[in-house]
């Protein structure tokens, strides 16, 4: 299968009916990088800044980031990243730097409230991102946004920086386009407003499932009891991915059901058309993309979005293999 694979790098990820589907892989680590260009994936849709962070016992500084930001900046050679801001907190322990016990940490002080609330971090990465990119384009992320105030303050944070840089004289990106996460329910309710102020939006649906059905990522006496192929999360999809083709905003998905065939299948059905995904699942995803009619599929899960199911995974895994998928 392997081998299989490997041919697929060089043909598109065009479904049956001829729509064109982007495949970005999530990465976290320099050593990812390889996989960038033997996956044949268009870009890197989610770098998780955080793990370096994670890896040391002290806060890199701006030289330290920069170096590793240039580095796999210059490793992806040309193809895009996205660069998203240190997502910590949660799941994600700084072991130098997070002195307090919380009880809901995933609910928590962590990843943008952190950034938001000690900005000199924010800002030396911002920094340093602007650095490594100097000549190229840069595209950052921020993380775990619930509200548009955030975003503003966020953007107003690099726009200081970039002012900052500009007036000292050092070489600057040649565009810098920001977007946000959604991974907080309450950040759909607030599209017109935060739509018109980003370039892009990827949809995180770890986290989004986690707030959405009330249910912790982490705990695997309750992995199983809501499926992300509910059509109640499937309507919220359906329904962000409308709003930013109505404001021509790109949208992906970057969590780990984008790298599920199946999931993945769901998500077209809804009208996602990127999707950001681990090194291992390009090849499937791929595969399962290029035997698709999305035409065919999305006119079938319209008919079932507005049903009480649990979950659409046996209707979607009959019409895969009906429709040979
Ligand atoms: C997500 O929450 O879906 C996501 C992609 O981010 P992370 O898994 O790093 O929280
Ligand atoms: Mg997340």
């Amino acid at each position: 299968r392997l081998a299989v694979y490997a041919r697929l790098r060089d043909l598109p990820a065009v479904t049956r009916d001829g729509v064109r589907i982007a495949i970005h892989m999530n990465a976290g680590l320099l050593l990812d990088l390889q996989h960038l260009h033997e996956s044949g994936a268009d870009g890197i849709g989610l770098y998780r800044t955080e793990l370096p962070f994670m890896a040391r016992s002290s806060l890199p500084d701006v030289a330290a980031q920069t170096l590793l930001y240039k580095k796999i900046l210059d490793q992806a050679e040309g193809k895009p990243v996205v660069f998203r801001t240190l997502d910590v907190g949660g799941d994600k322990v700084l072991p130098y730097w997070n002195p307090y016990e919380e009880d809901n940490p995933a609910m928590g002080w962590r990843s943008i409230r952190i950034t938001l609330d000690r900005p000199a971090v924010m800002r030396h990465q911002l920094r340093a991102l602007l650095r490594a990119a100097a000549g190229r384009e840069l595209s950052v992320m921020f993380p775990m946004v619930a509200e548009v105030a955030e975003l503003i303050h966020a953007r107003q944070i690099l726009d200081m920086e970039i002012e900052r840089e500009t007036r000292s004289g050092h070489p600057m990106p040649t565009r810098v386009k920001v977007g946000t996460m959604l991974e907080v329910p309450a950040l759909a309710l607030q599209l017109d407003a935060l739509l018109p102020r980003v370039d892009f939006v990827s949809v995180g649906t770890n986290d989004l499932m986690q707030f959405l059905f009330a249910v912790d990522r982490g705990n695997p006496r309750i992995a199983e009891r809501y499926d992300p192929l509910a059509p109640t999360m499937m309507r919220f999809i359906r329904y962000v991915a409308a709003k930013c083709r109505e404001y021509d905003v790109h949208l992906s998905v970057c969590g780990e059901m984008a790298g599920r065939p199946l999931e993945a299948l769901g998500l077209i059905g809804v009208g996602i058309r990127s999707l950001s995904v681990s090194a291992p699942a390009i090849g499937p995803v791929k595969t399962m993309l290029r035997s698709l009619d999305v035409a065919e599929l999305q006119a079938y899960m319209e008919s079932l979005l507005e049903s009480p199911d649990h979950s659409l995974r046996h209707k979607l895994r009959y019409f895969a293999l009906d429709h040979g998928v």
